[in-house]
């Protein structure tokens, strides 16, 4: 579990440029060949051919779905520094982080450093998510704000899970949700605040689709080529950032008091064999007191 949420959690990071860009494997030469796919460039060991062809599969498959998504032609130029186990990424990252599984994104140089074993999701979600920071922040004329870029990446990578319905209907129930302004600074958040920061920018992003559908959450985007979030907002969706933040909340305190649980099929699967064994044992307990007092009347009797 813990493991889990440090891979989730620091594929979301943008490291310091300076991180990857200082470090002695960054230069040129070091044992790395380069390898052009169409616009994507490979950072690669020789003689890895199988997973390059895999990686590259998903990149494009990945690319081509936001590109879609977005309604935009696929023009971004991207790195992709393709490594394999925990020592050569840690290494890559300056050991920076404390743990490893998920890729990380600098879209200001558009590379992506993805591991590409002992992941703690499918690549291919990883893969999404990372495409998904690069040609958003490629495609944006300001950096977007943090809860949209994490929601849209987790959205297109069908990253939601029965833990964030969890997260979101604990922080609705207990801890209050973190205001969608504020996760810019999710850094500084603790790990579980940071979580239902995560969870919430997903579940924003959902909402989007949800009420404007698919050309809603397009329209945004190629709204953002052009406008700051506050005027590619209000064109595409008809509100003010300060308007959706405040009506997003309180459908969300709604939703997910129950409803978020109510929603998840798969929360339910979960619940409804243990409900069905719970009454069964308590008609089974039941029955058996029955029988009890049945032979206690047979010996009165
Ligand atoms: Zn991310």
């Amino acid at each position: 579990m813990a493991r889990r949420r440090y891979t989730i959690f620091f594929s979301s990071l943008v490291i310091l440029l300076h991180v990857v860009q200082n470090h002695p494997l960054a230069k040129e030469g070091g044992g790395w060949l380069m390898s052009d796919h169409g616009l994507t460039r490979y950072r690669h060991r020789e003689g890895d051919d199988r997973t390059l062809a895999k990686v590259a599969a998903l990149v494009s498959a990945a690319r081509q779905r936001w590109t879609e998504l977005a309604g935009l032609p696929d023009t971004v130029a991207m790195t992709v520094w393709v490594v394999k186990g925990k020592a050569e990424f840690s290494s890559i990252t300056n050991n920076s982080l404390p743990d490893w599984g998920g890729a990380v994104s600098v879209p200001s140089q558009r590379l992506v450093v993805l591991p590409t074993r002992e992941l703690g999701k499918p690549l291919e979600q990883i893969v999404a998510h990372e495409v998904s920071h690069i040609l958003l922040h490629a495609t944006s004329k300001r950096t977007p704000p943090r809860w949209f870029d994490e929601g849209l990446a987790m959205a297109t990578a069908g990253e939601w899970t029965i833990f964030d319905s969890f997260r979101l209907a604990r922080g609705v129930l207990l801890t209050g949700l973190v205001p969608l302004s504020e996760i810019d600074g999710v850094l500084g958040f603790s790990q579980d605040k940071a979580w239902l920061a995560y969870a919430e920018s997903f579940a924003a992003v959902r909402w989007i689709v949800q009420t404007t559908g698919e050309q809603g959450l397009s329209k945004l985007i190629r709204s953002l080529a052009q406008n700051q979030f506050e005027t590619a907002l209000v064109s595409s969706i008809g509100m003010s950032e300060a308007r959706f933040q405040a009506e997003w909340r309180s459908q969300a305190l709604g939703q997910y008091t129950l409803t978020a649980l109510a929603d998840d099929w798969w929360l339910w699967s979960l619940v409804m064999p243990v409900l069905f064994f719970s009454v069964l044992i308590v008609k089974r307990y039941q029955n058996q007191r029955l029988r009890r007092v049945w032979e206690k009347e047979d010996e009165l009797w």
